[in-house]
């Protein structure tokens, strides 16, 4: 399968943060997030090919119990299925970070750490061709294929919110998706990739959890090493 990187650092988001853990970010993704962190990963895939052998004989160099298949969107990555498998066959917990767009038919997931896109990730027409704009906005928000993972496993949905104005959007699809979904599993996460953009959000964001018992959820590895590939 196409990998982008393989790198051993601690999480940074979520209710794992700052637990140490290795990184498997496959390369490849359905959708084309205007805002997107990891462009060598989506919009510009780049990587090597790896066997699941390779990528577990790697993984196993670190001495971490943890681990996080991550892209891109690795549920699009060939062999994700027999790569969490042979993981979790070493022992290994799993987290899997995806955008909730495609169904998890029984991958082998310790934590489904879940990021549905908003509306306002969608690129315009002068950023890419309108093919993958449409693309983009028909696969977004599938609120079956969301409804499969919480059903599923332990699960947090993770937010990335830029604006006030954004809670409506989320209540909406709490609401479509049809489940009692705990608060505390709702992670707002500010927009940005430098240590300002992050804390020109957090008072915004702070008001919004109280309001609503969402869960503030920090961006700890930008803080630490800066937007940079490997951390
Ligand atoms: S889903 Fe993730 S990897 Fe794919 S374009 Fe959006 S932010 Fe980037």
């Amino acid at each position: 399968m196409l990998i982008s990187e393989i790198f051993y650092s601690i999480q940074g988001e979520g209710s794992l943060t700052g637990v140490p853990s290795v990184f498997v970010r496959t390369s490849g993704c359905n959708l084309r997030c205007r805002w997107c962190d990891t462009p060598y990963a989506s919009w510009q895939p780049e990587g090597t090919e790896r066997t699941v052998a390779e990528i577990v004989e790697e993984v196993q160099s670190h001495p971490a119990s943890h681990v996080v298949l991550t892209g891109g969107e690795p549920m699009v990555a060939k062999g994700i299925h027999e790569l969490a498998a042979a993981l979790k066959t070493a022992g290994k917990h799993i987290t899997i970070e995806t955008a909730g767009t495609i169904a998890p038919e029984g991958i082998a997931c310790d934590l489904a750490s879940i990021s549905p896109k908003l509306r306002d990730s969608t690129p315009d027409h002068r950023m890419i061709n309108p093919g993958w704009v449409e693309k983009h906005e028909r696969l977004r928000l599938q609120p079956d294929v969301l409804r499969e993972w919480l059903t599923a496993y332990p699960f947090q949905l993770k937010f990335v919110v830029a604006d006030a104005g954004q809670a409506g959007e989320i209540d909406a699809l709490l609401e479509a998706i049809g489940l009692a979904v705990a608060p505390a599993n709702v992670h707002l996460m500010p927009e940005g990739t430098t240590e300002e953009a992050l804390h020109s959000r957090q008072e915004m964001l702070v008001d919004l959890c109280k309001q609503r018992g969402f869960r503030y959820c920090d961006r700890l590895h930008i803080k630490l090493f800066g937007n940079s590939r490997g951390t």
